[in-house]
C-alpha cells in the first residue's frame, strides 16, 4: 500500500514506518521537523515536509502522494503542556486534523489510522477501561483529540471515511536505533534515566497523594514496538471504530521506578512534588477488543523488558539523536 504517514520523523510513527517498509509497503513522510528527527527518518521513506496546520502544505503533499492510506501521528501530546497552552494545542491537533481530512476528502483517501489516546477517557468511573467507557478528558491535550475523534465519525457518516482510532495508552520504549528524544523531557521513563546516565540529579514523582495502593499515578505502559505492530494490523484489516493499545496492566510511578533501578542497577534518587495539573489518578486498558478485532497483542507485558529497551537506546544516544 502506499501510506501518508504524518509525524513520520517521530517517536511512535519513526517505529511504524519502519515496520511499514519492513512489510513492502510505500511510505511518504509528512512532518513538519518542530519535534520530529531528521536522523529517525528511515532512508527507504520519501519526506515531505510541511506543516499540517498550512492547508496549502498537507494539500499539494496529498494530490502529490494520492495515498491509499493515511497514518496520523503528527500532534502536541503533553499532558502538562496542554493544561497551560489549551490553544496551541487546539490550533495544532485540531486545526491541523480538519485539513488533514479536507485534504485527504479532495483526494479520495478515506482511510485513516489515528493516534488517539487514553487520554480521552479522563478518569473512568470504572476500571479497565473499555472503548464503550465514557469519553470526558481532564486535559486540554485529551480533548483535542476526542474532537478530531468526532470529526472523523462525521466524516464516516457523511463521506464514508473508515477511520480508526487507536487510543494508546502510555507509549514507551525502544526499537533498535529508534527511540524517545523530546526536546523538553517530560515522559516519566526517559525523565527516570536521565538520573541512572548521571544528567539529572533526581527523579520528581509528581504527586504521592493520589487515592492509590501507594499513593502514585498508575498507568499502563504499552511498548512502541507493539503500537507499530497495531497500526499494521489496523491498516491490513477491514475494521473501523477504536481501540484501546494497552497491556491491561497498571503499574504506579513508583514500580515504575523501582524496575528502573533493577535494570540500570542505579540508586536514582527520587523525591515527591505537587501533582501535575491535568494527570488522572488510574489509566489502564481492557485491550480485549484489539484481540478479538486486530488479533494484537501487547508482547512486551513487564516493565523491566520495556525500559531494558529504553536504557540500551539511552546510552547508545545519551544526548537524543544527532547530538
Ligand atoms: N511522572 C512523574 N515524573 C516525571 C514524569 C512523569 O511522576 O518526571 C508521572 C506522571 O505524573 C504520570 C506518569 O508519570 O502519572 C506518566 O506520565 P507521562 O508524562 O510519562 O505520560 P502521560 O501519562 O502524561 O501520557
Amino acid at each position: 500500500m502506499n501510506v501518508l504517514v504524518t509525524g513520520g520523523a517521530g517517536y511512535i510513527g519513526s517505529v511504524t514506518v519502519k515496520h511499514l517498509l519492513d512489510a513492502g509497503h510505500q511510505v511518504v513522510i509528512f512532518d513538519s521537523l518542530e519535534l520530529g528527527h531528521v536522523e529517525a527518518i528511515d532512508p527507504r521513506a520519501r519526506l515531505l515536509i510541511g506543516n499540517l496546520c498550512r492547508e496549502e502544505d498537507i494539500r499539494s503533499a496529498m494530490r502529490a502522494v494520492r495515498p491509499d492510506a493515511v497514518m496520523h501521528f503528527a500532534a502536541y501530546a503533553l499532558v502538562g503542556e496542554s493544561s497551560a497552552h489549551p490553544g496551541k494545542y487546539y490550533r495544532n491537533n485540531d486545526v491541523g486534523g480538519i485539513n488533514l481530512i479536507n485534504a485527504m476528502l479532495e483526494v479520495d483517501c478515506k482511510r485513516i489510522i489515528f493516534s488517539s489516546t487514553c487520554a480521552t477517557y479522563g478518569q473512568p468511573e470504572t476500571l479497565p477501561i473499555t472503548e464503550d467507557t465514557i469519553q470526558d478528558p481532564t486535559n486540554p491535550y485529551g480533548h483535542s483529540k476526542l474532537m478530531l475523534e468526532e470529526m472523523l465519525k462525521w466524516f464516516a457518516k457523511i463521506h464514508g471515511f473508515r477511520p480508526v482510532f487507536l487510543r494508546y495508552f502510555n507509549a514507551c520504549g525502544a526499537e533498535g536505533n529508534l527511540g524517545e528524544d523530546h526536546a523538553v523531557e517530560t515522559h516519566i521513563i526517559p525523565n527516570i534515566l536521565k538520573v541512572a546516565l548521571g544528567q539529572k540529579e533526581k527523579f520528581e514523582i509528581f504527586g504521592d497523594d493520589y487515592p492509590t495502593p501507594d499513593g502514585t499515578c498508575i498507568r499502563d505502559y504499552v511498548h512502541v514496538t507493539d503500537l507499530a505492530d497495531a497500526h499494521l494490523r489496523a491498516l491490513l484489516s477491514e475494521f473501523t471504530g477504536a481501540i484501546n493499545l494497552g497491556t491491561g496492566r497498571g503499574f504506579s510511578v513508583k514500580e515504575i521506578l523501582e524496575a528502573a533501578r533493577r535494570v540500570t542497577k542505579h540508586p536514582i534518587p527520587a523525591s515527591s512534588t505537587p501533582r501535575r495539573a491535568g494527570d488522572p489518578a488510574e489509566l489502564v486498558a481492557n485491550p480485549a477488543k484489539a484481540k478479538k478485532c486486530l488479533g494484537w497483542e501487547a508482547r512486551y507485558k513487564d516493565p523491566e523488558a520495556i525500559i531494558e529497551t529504553a536504557w540500551a537506546w539511552h546510552q547508545a544516544h545519551p544526548h537524543g539523536y544527532g547530538k
